[in-house]
């Protein structure tokens, strides 16, 4: 088995770019060359020997609608035809206007105020930002510390690397430059509950907010939590007057099972954040959505309470058609039917690796499945053998996992899952 998938015939770009190109999470000596890719349509990418593959993690989970959607694609092309991007300072236009009129109508509550960005770790770091300057606004002293979990994954900047998983997040690495947190597990059983409640207690001076992701953690393991749980720790914050963040970058629109995980808990937080597949995985697009009382909080007749950031393409208009044309795309086609049938065939088609020797434990939860093996480091293994049966998967540390474009063909999510069966048993059966 080659080490590398790299097609026979590469294409002139692909070296030459490769000696400059300084790629994600990537040791850059030796490393195998990645593949190139010309074309990608539905549920397919396509390389330039002519090979296609099936996507089963839809670009770092933003592919909902599938690649290349027509409509997205229209809709892009029009924007661009008038206007392509105009600075948010002291201007305004009817993309952005709309977008934000369209999201707080479909979240719950009062989410009534939209801060864009574009990205989710700058997102977030608002969102960090919006909870620590309004305990200031309020004069409160003291409050800029969060609470995070084990497991959490909220970005690569370095306020978000801070409320990351402590070993995930490279906090060891990184140790002495990182702002200190508060990392709890999260309250799943009656003793945890307790410790999280009195956590809250003790420390409810230095805290600024609880962050967490709804119902799926994910670049951090992977992790799932019911929503009882969810509901728990929105009564926990309240019972001590803390604010919540929910980031929703990973779970919003529609992957869990519905539009916002945060809806299968019934609550609803004071801030949040989304982004991934908020344009169909177009376009760089994020929001940090809050309600009223955090609003209102920053409203004074002085300039000192304002919210001081401005990314430069903040709402750029073409990222904001997109959003608007995927939003269509929820309104019209069935996505949540969808994703109830994709949890399904999830569940039956992982069911397989259940009980393989060295599979920890197999989850699904909406169009997210999960195999987690019990030791970290086998990515480099199984990554080759997958592609080799035609699909493109990328696990990370001991994960192995689905998240397919919500438009998948049946056959073609048994196609990801019985590869996914396959390479997992071998992994399992060569490692005894
Ligand atoms: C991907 C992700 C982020 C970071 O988003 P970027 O766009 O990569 O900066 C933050 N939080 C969660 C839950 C994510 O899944």
């Amino acid at each position: 088995m080659p080490d590398s998938a790299a097609p026979p015939t590469a294409p002139d770009w692909l070296q030459a770019g490769m000696d400059h190109l300084w790629l994600p999470y990537t040791q850059m000596r030796n490393l195998p060359t990645p593949l190139p890719i010309v074309s990608a349509e539905g549920v397919r990418l396509h390389l330039p020997d002519g090979r296609s593959l099936i996507d089963g993690i839809s670009s770092w989970w933003t592919v909902c609608h599938g690649y290349n959607h027509p409509h997205i694609r229209k809709a892009v092309v029009e924007q661009i035809q008038h206007l392509p991007h105009v600075m948010l300072g002291g201007l305004v236009h009817e993309p952005v206007a709309r977008l934000a009129t369209r999201l707080t109508a479909m979240l719950p509550g009062d989410l009534d105020h939209v801060f864009f960005s574009e990205s989710g770790s700058v997102s977030v770091e608002v969102a960090m930002k919006m909870a620590i300057q309004y305990w200031i606004n309020r004069g409160v002293a003291g409050r800029h510390r969060f609470v995070s979990f084990r497991f959490g994954y909220h970005g690569d900047t370095m306020a978000c690397m801070s409320i990351c998983d402590p070993d995930e997040g490279m906090h060891g690495l990184f140790a002495g430059c990182l702002p200190e947190q508060i990392i709890a597990d999260v309250p799943r059983s009656t003793e945890q509950r307790a410790a999280f409640r009195q956590l809250l207690k003790q420390r409810r001076g230095e805290i600024a907010a609880v962050i967490i992701e709804p119902l799926v953690q994910g670049a951090g393991g992977l992790k799932m939590y019911d929503a009882e749980t969810l509901a728990f720790i929105r009564q926990a914050c309240d019972a001590q007057d803390h604010l919540l963040i929910l980031d929703e970058i990973m779970t919003g629109f529609g992957r869990t099972g519905t539009m916002f995980a945060c809806q299968q808990a019934d609550m609803v937080p004071d801030i949040a954040t989304f982004s991934k597949a908020l344009t169909g995985g177009t376009l760089p697009l994020a929001a940090t959505v809050a309600t009223r009382r955090v609003f209102e909080a920053f409203l004074s007749d002085s300039p000192s309470t304002a919210l001081m950031h401005g990314p430069t393409y903040m709402g750029n208009p073409l990222a904001c058609a997109a959003a608007h044309a995927s939003l269509d795309l929820f309104e019209r086609e069935p996505r949540l039917q969808q994703v109830a049938a994709i949890e399904t065939r999830l569940r039956d088609g992982l069911s397989a690796c259940r009980g393989l020797n060295g599979v920890l434990d197999v989850r699904t939860k909406g169009a997210i499945g999960v195999v987690e093996l019990d030791r970290a480091g086998e990515a480099n293994w199984l990554k080759p053998r997958l592609i080799a049966e035609g699909v493109w998967v990328r696990p990370f540390g001991n994960i192995v996992y689905l998240m397919p474009p919500f438009v998948i063909e049946p056959v073609d999510l048994d196609r990801l899952t019985a590869a996914v069966v396959k390479v997992v048993s071998d992994w399992s059966r060569e490692r005894a």
